[in-house]
């Protein structure tokens, strides 16, 4: 199967069968340098013509921080449109009726969004048992580990260190679940330097404790059916996800019976398309229908359909 680029009579037709648009964000609508150019207005014209959702593996921003940065960057966009994972890991604990106590790993955002739902939460911000230079490996007796806890959440965190490790691989020892926020590796950057997400210290906590943990994030179900929940059922065969990621967005499109459009603007490039034409295995098996340079391009196929009648 290959991947096409997404041409305007392509999107006519496209349009006639999706009701929603889901866009991921990083890499799409932004990216470590700041906003990609066209990505606005094309949003603005995909508002226009179906609903708009936004889902992002993101972990470190609430739905009301994200609109903050939306508003930044002049869109106009409501916090009920937003599925990042911080809301997302939140709203499976209050789904799935969870009691007791979360210890995360990861931003002040995962906190806020389970305050939202009052789900008592430990361990974000700087660990306050810090391993000392003397300390042992086998010397645990600086971890003070709170009974009441019997959930893990891991995301991408700031303060990450041996001794958050240590609590959160024991605490899934003892039978808390484990649940990760997203398991990207790296974040996409334009410099060329790499910077590492959350899939890493998640890789961690699963190798130490052999446990395989609930992911909430793309290619997870579980944030599509969110997001089905909310917006009346929705009929994945009748949305479109747009991203830059193979394996979290192209991959969730693929798994669950959405079509898809790759766009060259984050992690995914012109040679990555070439390979999955090429049948060399590229894309890990994932094939989107259509590919873009950017979002943007759009509002430019679309014009060009309409000047073509
Ligand atoms: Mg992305």
């Amino acid at each position: 199967m290959a991947c096409r680029r997404l041409d305007a009579k392509c999107l006519s037709d496209l349009l006639k069968d999706i009701d929603y648009f889901l866009l991921d964000i990083d890499g799409v609508i932004w990216n470590a340098a700041g906003d990609i150019q066209g990505s606005r207005e094309a949003v603005e014209t995909l508002q226009t013509l179906r609903a708009v959702i936004f889902l992002s593996n993101c972990s470190c921003l609430t739905r009301e921080e994200f609109v903050s940065n939306f508003e930044e960057l002049g869109y106009n966009v409501k916090p009920g449109q937003i599925y990042g994972t911080a809301y997302a890991v939140a709203s499976y604990l209050k789904d799935t009726r969870f009691r007791g106590k979360v210890y995360v790993m990861g931003t002040p955002s995962i906190g806020k969004e389970l305050d939202k739902f009052g789900i008592k939460h430990t361990g974000i911000g700087v660990d306050k048992d810090p391993v000392g230079a003397t300390c042992r490996p086998t010397d645990l007796t600086h971890l003070s580990l709170d009974p009441e806890v019997n959930c893990v959440i891991v995301g991408y965190d700031n303060y990450f260190n041996i001794s958050k490790l240590q609590k959160a691989v024991n605490y899934i020892a003892r039978g808390a679940i484990s649940l990760a926020t997203h398991e990207d590796l790296c974040y996409p950057t334009t410099d060329g330097l790499v910077t590492i997400d959350a899939g890493v210290l998640v890789a961690a906590v699963g190798e130490a404790t052999g446990k395989t943990p609930i992911l909430i994030g793309k290619p997870s179900r579980i944030i599509l059916e969110q997001i089905r929940r909310d917006a009346h059922q929705l009929d994945p065969s009748r949305c479109c996800l747009i991203g830059d990621s193979l394996s979290t967005d192209i991959a969730l499109a693929a798994r669950c019976g959405m079509r898809s459009i790759l766009v060259l603007t984050g992690q995914s490039t012109q040679k990555d398309v070439d390979g999955i034409n090429c049948g060399d295995g590229g894309g890990d098996g994932f094939v989107p229908d259509y590919y873009i340079d950017g979002l943007g391009d759009i509002v430019t196929l679309l014009r060009q359909g309409e000047a073509s009648g």
